[in-house]
């Protein structure tokens, strides 16, 4: 560490109201806990939001619908290996027709579900 860098963080610790050591530490765990948030892969949860395998029209037509509706869309799904209503996971969407086809994974026993919605 030069003295630049001592006197610096002297002052900015003062200006935070910490100790130079609380303070270091402080900022590096702020620093390491951005590296770490920034090298999290995006998939947190099932969102609606992020559709890397839409088609382009079929995002469009996605898209259009309201966030709550295609929630509840994701989330009434049936698989016919459960045999009662699933979330789709992992889904991705085409249009097909008239109509928006998604085809993903059932969340509970992973098997293959699809949801077809039907085009005006
Ligand atoms: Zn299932």
């Amino acid at each position: 560490m030069t003295p630049e860098q001592r006197d610096l963080l002297r002052r900015a610790a003062e200006v935070a109201g910490m100790p130079v050591s609380t303070f270091v530490l402080h900022s590096a765990c702020q620093a390491a806990d951005l590296l770490l948030i920034e090298q999290q892969p995006r998939v947190s949860s099932p969102t609606v939001e992020s559709l890397p395998t839409f088609t382009e029209p079929a995002r469009q037509r996605w898209e259009a619908i309201p966030a709550d509706i295609r929630q509840r869309l994701l989330s009434n799904v049936w698989c016919g290996r459960c045999r009662h209503e699933v979330t789709i996971t992992n889904f991705s969407g085409a249009i097909k027709g008239r109509d928006l086809l998604l085809v993903g994974k059932c969340a509970e026993c992973h098997g293959d579900v699809a949801r077809v919605i039907e085009g005006a």
